[in-house]
């Protein structure tokens, strides 16, 4: 039996593995995909502290050598099923494990147009974090597609910093708050086109442009993406309570189920950033280890 079954092995499964590790646990951690999560997909990283400039690739070696290193078991496996209780039982697509604590720390995904090319470009041209990435694109052009707060928001974070930006959006008016609106329209460089979706993105190896559902073409440097993310919580829906928009909704990265922890961009919060993940690891590994102490 397992001290620890962590699923997902993104910055905050990893963390939770380290710290899990490191006080003597037992620990393995699930992962259906890659290591690294989310990041592994971002050409360069620059706001993770102690890591100057690095490729997310690289950085999700980096995670993926130090858990070993440290000696936290990591399995390619998908988790299909936590039945809880004193000993929590998880299924996955090769077997059945047993385990004291279970941490969920399966993350959320960034919601898609849906177009042909698309998964191919992220990183080439397709961006979704304005603070992540938008430094990348100074003095050039971009496009940020969607109509509600996060939207415009990076809008106004891109007018800051490029030569000119195309905020697009299919509804017929934007769905944010009015002062934010009010901003984004005072600015010179701003174009906000209404009423019309992305039909096609243009390049070959990466963004050179897009195709507007009236045929209008316009000429790009990147595209922010923002409408909405996806939390990956089916797994755990019928388990613990989910906030309205499926995040498991824990403001301390504990669950109403004894045992069962929370970590990362699966929960309801604020801001999805490494950081951010890295700290819920921490605290969700640290109420693990209180939680095994005083295991009976
Ligand atoms: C392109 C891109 C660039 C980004 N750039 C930056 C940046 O520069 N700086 C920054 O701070 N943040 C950045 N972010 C955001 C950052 O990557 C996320 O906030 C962070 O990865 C969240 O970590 P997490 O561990 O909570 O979740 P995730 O990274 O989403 O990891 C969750 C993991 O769980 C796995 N999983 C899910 N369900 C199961 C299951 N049933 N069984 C097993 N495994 C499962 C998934 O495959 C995934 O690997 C970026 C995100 C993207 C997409």
């Amino acid at each position: 039996m397992y001290d620890v079954i962590i699923i997902g092995g993104g910055p905050a499964g990893i963390t939770a593995g380290i710290y899990c590790k490191r006080a003597n646990l037992k620990t393995i951690i699930f992962e259906k995909e890659a290591i690294g999560g989310q990041i592994a997909s971002s050409p360069l990283v620059e706001n993770f502290p102690g890591c100057k400039s690095i490729s997310g690739a690289q950085l999700a070696t980096n995670f993926l050598e130090q858990a070993e290193e440290l000696g936290v078991e990591i399995e390619i496996e998908e988790v299909l099923e936590i039945i809880p209780g004193k000993i929590n039982k998880v299924k996955t697509d090769f077997g059945e494990y047993e385990s004291k604590v279970v941490i969920i720390a399966t993350g959320s995904k960034y919601r898609l147009l849906g177009l042909p090319k698309e998964v191919d470009f992220i990183g080439k041209g397709i961006a979704f974090c304005t603070s992540c990435d938008g430094a990348f694109f100074k003095g050039k052009t971009v496009a940020v597609i969607g109509g509600g707060n996060s939207a415009v928001g990076n809008a106004l974070y891109m007018a800051n910093l490029c030569k000119k930006v195309y905020l697009i959006d299919i509804c017929d008016h934007l769905i944010c708050e009015k002062t934010l609106e009010a901003k984004l329209r005072s600015l010179d460089n701003v174009e906000i086109i209404q009423e019309t979706g992305v039909k096609e993105l243009l390049g070959d190896d990466e963004l050179k442009g897009i195709k507007l559902t009236n045929d209008r073409v316009i000429d790009l440097d990147g595209m922010f993406i923002s409408i909405g993310m996806v939390a990956q919580t089916d797994l755990v829906k019928d388990l613990v309570k989910l906030s309205p928009q499926k995040y498991i909704d824990s403001e301390d990265c504990t669950t109403e189920k004894n045992g069962i922890f929370v970590a990362g961009d699966c929960r309801t919060k604020n801001i999805r950033q490494l950081t951010t993940a890295v700290a819920d690891g921490t605290t969700a590994a640290i109420n693990a280890i209180k939680y095994i102490e005083n295991y009976k």
